[in-house]
């Protein structure tokens, strides 16, 4: 339904490379996005904190001989082989020209090509996409979280009741299980039940409430998951509300709104090189941003099944 917003030419620091950015109907992780509760604001900011501190701790810069480093520098993957990018800022490159590069890549000895782009030339980008998604989403905040909510709540609020009543269900048969533990010790003990009879129906009764007790683990991470995930949209949402002014990119907003910047081969189109990036924002991924068109029926849509917005 959403085109991909492609723009090209954003950037001209040398001569035939622009780069090109794309906002992709896409979501990372769609499992640690479960559930969302926008528009409950709790006081919740001790938690926005302690999850930003651990994300930004999670990804330490790396300091260059200079001492130089970037906002971005925990940001930047590299798009075709996953791994990180390096901030390459050497005395001998002045500031306006240090660049990242793809850490697999040793002088064509590496397992992936450069990937080179400039510092500038990300932040530019970066600055420019968070603009248009910050005005899209004050103003239409609606049709953002409708299409969130139609793309993930659903499926995530069923999930969810289902994870806690089968954790539910686990819980009651655990304690059933050490009633008849306990039974077939009696009925052991009185002599009403072999010495191997006994062994097998404890031995299966004991392997029976590992596994669920395994189970009940896995759910409840899950769960949390889910939690964690709630308070980052939250907390992206907020931030986005802080940034409708903003003119410069500064290291809180980038932590606060990105994720991860992908940073793909660049492509030759029209004799020019474009670098496609992919900016994934945190809690909802990549953004793609409605046309006026999509937006208007969007709306008529939201007026027509109004019941999917308050769930979001
Ligand atoms: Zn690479």
């Amino acid at each position: 339904m959403l085109a991909n917003l492609q723009y090209t030419g954003c950037t001209v620091n040398f001569k035939s490379t622009t780069v090109s950015y794309k906002v992709h109907d896409r979501v990372q992780n769609p499992q640690e996005e479960w559930q969302i509760v926008p528009n409950t604001q709790e006081a919740i900011i001790d938690m926005e904190t302690f999850l930003r501190v651990q994300e930004i701790r999670s990804h330490r810069r790396r300091h260059t001989s200079t001492g130089r480093t970037s906002i971005f520098t925990s940001k930047m993957f590299c798009g075709d082989c996953g791994s990180k990018m390096y901030f390459c800022a050497a005395k001998s490159v002045p500031e306006d020209r240090e660049f990242f590069r793809c850490s697999e890549y040793k002088e064509n000895k590496g397992s992936c090509s450069i990937h080179y782009i400039r510092e500038s030339v990300v932040r530019q980008a970066v600055t420019k996409t968070v603009k248009k998604v910050v005005k899209y989403v004050t103003e239409f905040e609606p049709v953002f979280l409708y299409l969130y909510a139609k793309k993930h709540s659903e499926d995530m609020l069923i999930n969810i009741r289902e994870t806690k009543s089968r954790t539910q269900q686990a819980r009651k048969r655990i304690e059933e299980l050490d009633r008849l533990i306990m039974r077939v010790y009696e009925d052991h003990a009185l002599g009403n039940l072999s010495e191997s009879r006994y062994s097998m129906m404890a031995t299966n009764y004991e392997a029976e409430q590992a596994k669920l007790r395994e189970q009940i683990e896995a759910d409840e991470s899950a769960l949390a998951n889910a939690e964690k995930s709630t308070i980052n949209l939250r907390a992206f949402l907020k931030a986005i509300r802080q940034c409708t002014d903003f003119e410069e990119l500064d290291e809180k907003t980038v932590n606060t709104l990105i994720s991860k910047i992908e940073v793909f081969k660049k492509e030759r189109i029209d004799g020019k090189y474009h670098i496609p990036i992919k900016i994934h924002f945190t809690a909802v991924g990549i953004i793609n941003i409605p046309d006026e068109k999509e937006i208007l029926s969007i709306m008529e849509e939201i007026r027509n099944n109004p019941k999917l917005l308050k769930t979001a």
